[in-house]
């Protein structure tokens, strides 16, 4: 029979949580209430379901009688168990009465804003009102039966408990290892907890000065170099913000975590940022990146990074109809060399035709180690006729070059050359290569020391 009532109020929690906190907020209860938004969800919950629980047991028969015995009745016990908990908690019978009076009236609006004939509105509001009138019943009984010195009592017990709640998550948060600033609305830091306390001391952050006065400072003050980021993160709805800032050209860098504080009473509107200095952390990180791409013996690009690069260097070159030219490079008679002078030398020769070739190249051209003593070069934006001078020019130039060996004889080599620009915009990577080996293999075939181009 009262279904769809029922219904009614357990599809709209969220709607009567946001009308009772509303009543709330205007009205400065939420001073002496909870702030976080599952303590409000699970109030409205309880007042919900004791009062389903109420409709069912009594259906329309809520109506109040002298000798009831309200010890029976649902909405009267669930109002005798609120009691219990909120005097414990030191709260008073007025401001309890008080803040209920909302949350019935919070009932009565949505009773008034439903759809619902106006004659079932009566019949329901009336259930509300005689729901309530129960609940308080049930609680102002209770609250009169206490005795004075057992109240004192509880609140004692109470109280010692709540200090060692506070002291169990102050110590929480100065055992933290993370710096961890709380900033209030205002923008200024209201707390740190002792590592953040230390980060500061320390005096290695910028911006960051002495801390030994209690006066608080503004957080966009303390660290200008944050200041961007965290004003970006006030102004925006985001719940959290994480962003890796590096600090003296990539010499040192600070993880910055910003998260809004979650409560909805707006008594504790702020921000708790963490600041953390990640530097060795991004030092490691890079120097596996390093490991990752370039070969160790000459620190040019390894086979997988110049590919990788490649394949981006060729997307943009058929975006823009550039052309490109790939160049595959081998030392000739290489084994010699090693023979005569030893695999060192042989290295040595592989390093200084890297440094040498790279001084001879454009910033924007890609060099990479294809593999033993064969290299690969991608020259972006280059049409044939310049990247036949080029490729000249870099076997001309190590044809040049000369090796100091520690036993004095100097090491001379020169290479081949395999040249192919790409001009088909269905060109893969994969036809490109293959095609620049070939040249390779002509310039091989014709006599060494040569550049083909295909
Ligand atoms: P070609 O003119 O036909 O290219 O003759 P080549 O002797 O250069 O040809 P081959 O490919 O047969 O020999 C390459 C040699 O390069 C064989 C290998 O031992 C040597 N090599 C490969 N990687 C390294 C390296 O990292 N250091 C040294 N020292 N030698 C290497
Ligand atoms: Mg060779
Ligand atoms: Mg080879």
């Amino acid at each position: 029979m009262f279904s769809r009532f029922i219904k009614y109020i357990n599809d709209h929690e969220d709607w009567l949580m946001g009308r009772v906190l509303e009543y709330a907020q205007n009205r400065d209860y939420t001073k002496y209430t909870s702030t976080l938004k599952e303590a409000w969800r699970l109030s409205i919950s309880g007042f919900s379901e004791s009062l389903v629980e109420a409709i069912l047991a009594r259906g329309e028969d809520m109506e109040l009688c002298p000798d009831e015995d309200y010890s029976q009745d649902p909405a009267a016990q669930f109002g005798i168990i609120e009691a219990h908990r909120h005097r414990k908690r030191g709260v008073r019978l007025d401001m309890f009465l008080g803040l209920m009076k909302y949350y019935h009236q919070s009932y009565q609006d949505l009773v008034q804003e439903s759809d619902f004939p106006l004659s079932e509105q009566r019949r329901y509001s009336n259930l509300i009102n005689r729901f309530f009138d129960r609940v308080e019943i049930g609680f102002c009984n209770t609250w009169a039966a206490s005795e004075q010195d057992q109240l004192v009592v509880e609140l004692q017990v109470k109280n010692r408990e709540m200090t060692n709640e506070k002291n169990k998550y102050l110590t929480i948060f100065e055992s933290l290892s993370m710096p961890v600033f709380i900033v209030d609305k205002a923008g200024k830091i209201e707390n740190m907890n002792h590592a953040a306390a230390n980060l500061l001391d320390s005096g290695t952050l910028p911006g960051a000065k002495y801390y030994n006065d209690k006066e608080s400072r503004s957080f966009a003050e303390e660290f200008p170099w944050l200041a961007d980021l965290y004003e970006g993160f006030v102004q925006s709805d985001e719940p959290h913000f994480s962003y890796e800032k590096s600090l003296d050209a990539g010499d040192r860098y600070f993880h910055l975590l910003c998260s809004r504080s979650l409560d909805i009473s707006g008594k504790f509107s702020g921000t708790i940022v963490i600041l953390k200095d990640i530097t060795n952390r991004k030092k490691l990180e890079k120097e596996l990146e390093k490991y990752a791409t370039t070969d160790p013996l000459t620190g040019a690009k390894n086979r997988r990074s110049f590919l990788q690069s490649f394949e981006q260097e060729l997307t943009r070159a058929h975006r823009y109809g550039h052309h490109l030219a790939l160049l595959l490079m081998d030392i000739d008679h290489f084994k010699a060399i090693n023979d005569t002078h030893g695999h060192d030398v042989g290295d040595k020769v592989l390093k200084r035709l890297v440094e040498e070739s790279l001084g001879m190249l454009r910033e924007s051209d890609l060099f990479g180690r294809w593999g033993g003593e064969e290299f690969i070069v991608l020259l972006p934006e280059t049409e044939r006729h310049r990247a036949s001078t080029v490729a000249e020019k870099l076997r001309g130039h190590l044809a040049g070059t000369e090796l100091a060996t520690d036993l004095g004889a100097a090491v001379k080599y020169t290479v081949s050359i395999g040249l192919t620009v790409v001009t088909d915009k269905n060109a893969e990577i994969d036809d490109i290569v293959k095609k620049a080996d070939k040249a390779l293999y002509l310039a091989k075939k014709q006599g060494r020391n040569r550049v083909v181009l295909l």
